[in-house]
């Protein structure tokens, strides 16, 4: 007889996750296993903050997919996804074709732009590893021209964050220890340049503890970042920020207000929600027994506040154990567990050596949340490759 064929898009937290835990539940002979990912490496999108300011090397966030999986077990396909036809049970790729019995969807997430003009053409976004070497790129490359214009742009050094939600805030966090390095580096007076976070919400980080904000705020305005709180940006050009009664001047303007799932699918006919889908409880698609929805795409609700949890690394490495027991016990006609998300705290970076968190009912600040925040991201090394992975890619000196 021959193995179901279990099929995972998307090697990011959810979907790299299911793969290696799919091998520790299943046998050698009771499925056939494709991972399919856009490129041969994995990344880890929690740290791309990072990068993008150019405070860490982006080679430090990625892994080769092939050293991490169990190649005799997983069948790595290195393309990308253009659609699903579910119906058929089969995955588009760019150069090729997937059949399947099972498929797990881990495509991750995409800026969410709510259609305002200009985001899409003229701002950066933290997504992957190439959009921050992007990020990393221009902002060196306005620093060094700056010296050589006879009339430097009013907003050659401006930076417009737009969003002070986590990503936005773990940025400029990390922008915020950068500056005067590429100042010190490119001859360029600080007071020449401006950190600017505009957001639309009253307050940064909502849903964080109020006492943590404040720490988060007056450390961050300490490193010279100008917070304009409850202004909805309007448009975005080629060189400013629209908001409701001014126009700031900015060259860098990086987009984090948001994100929705990847709308391929949306496209492929899935029912969603800003391109994610309302999974039953045990991260199948509604309709759909066979499909099981892992990480962003999936949209799970937190029954005591009748909201959607966060889309987070933490939910999307749970649900990838729930995943790979579900598709045991499918193959194996038996009944499905539900997944109940274990949220065990949060914990945002400010830049080097600062964070604030809060781990069960503990509150942490500065250096303690800072070191909480390496052993939370070597955790999941461990996770996913034991200790030689922590070893080879871990934070290992935390203070
Ligand atoms: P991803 O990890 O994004 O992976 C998706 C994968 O699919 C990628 O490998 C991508 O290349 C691949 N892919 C996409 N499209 C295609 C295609 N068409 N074909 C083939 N492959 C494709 N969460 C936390 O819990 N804690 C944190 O501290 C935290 N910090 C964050 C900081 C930043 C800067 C950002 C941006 C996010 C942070 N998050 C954090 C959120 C977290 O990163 C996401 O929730 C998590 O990455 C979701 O995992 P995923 O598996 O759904 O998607």
């Amino acid at each position: 007889m021959s193995r179901p064929k279990i099929a995972i898009l998307g090697a990011g937290y959810g979907g790299i996750m299911t793969a290696t835990r799919l091998t520790k539940e299943l046998g050698m002979n009771e499925a056939e296993i494709t991972l399919v990912n856009k490129h041969n490496y994995h990344y880890q999108t929690t740290w791309l903050h990072e990068p993008a300011a150019g405070t860490l090397h982006h080679d430090r966030t990625r892994m080769s997919i092939k050293d991490v999986i169990d190649t005799n077990r997983i069948n790595f396909v290195q393309d990308t996804v253009v659609s699903i036809d579910d119906a058929n049970k089969t995955v588009k790729l760019e150069n090729g074709e997937l059949t399947y019995d099972y498929l797990v969807i881990g495509l991750g997430f995409e800026s969410e732009t709510f259609g305002i003009p200009g985001v899409k053409d003229y701002a950066f976004n933290i997504r992957s590893v190439d959009t921050v070497r992007k990020i990393k790129e221009h902002i060196e490359y306005q620093f060094a021209s700056y010296n050589n214009e006879d009339n430097p742009s009013e907003g050659m050094l401006n930076i417009v964050v737009a969003g002070a939600g986590f990503t936005g805030i773990e940025f400029i966090g990390e922008m915020a220890d950068r500056i005067p390095e590429l100042c010190a580096d490119f001859d360029v007076p600080r007071e020449k340049v401006r950190l600017i976070c505009a957001e639309a919400a009253p307050t940064v980080l909502p849903g964080f503890d109020e006492e943590l904000v404040e720490y988060a705020v007056n450390l961050l305005e300490r490193k010279g970042v100008e917070f304009m709180l409850g202004t909805p940006i309007k448009e975005v050009t080629e060189d400013s920020v629209i908001l409701e009664e001014e126009e700031i001047k900015a060259d860098t303007i990086v987009w984090t207000t948001g994100i929705r799932g990847n709308s391929i699918v949306e496209n492929s006919g899935f029912e969603t929600m800003r391109g994610r889908i309302k999974v039953e409880s045990d991260l199948r698609a509604p309709g759909k027994d066979h499909v099981f929805i892992v990480g962003d795409c999936a949209l799970i609700i937190n029954e005591e506040i009748n909201r959607p949890y966060p889309p987070t690394a933490q939910i999307a490495i749970q649900q990838s154990f729930t995943v790979a027991r579900n598709l045991k016990t499918l193959i194996n006609n038996g009944k499905l567990e539900a997944f109940v998300p274990e949220i065990k705290g949060t914990v945002a970076s400010l830049g080097k050596g600062e964070a604030i968190g809060k781990v069960g009912n503990k509150k942490l600040y500065g250096a303690t949340a800072s070191a909480m925040k390496k052993i939370i991201d070597n955790r999941y090394l461990y996770l996913l490759g034991g200790i030689p992975l922590v070893v080879k890619k871990g934070k290992l000196k935390l203070f």
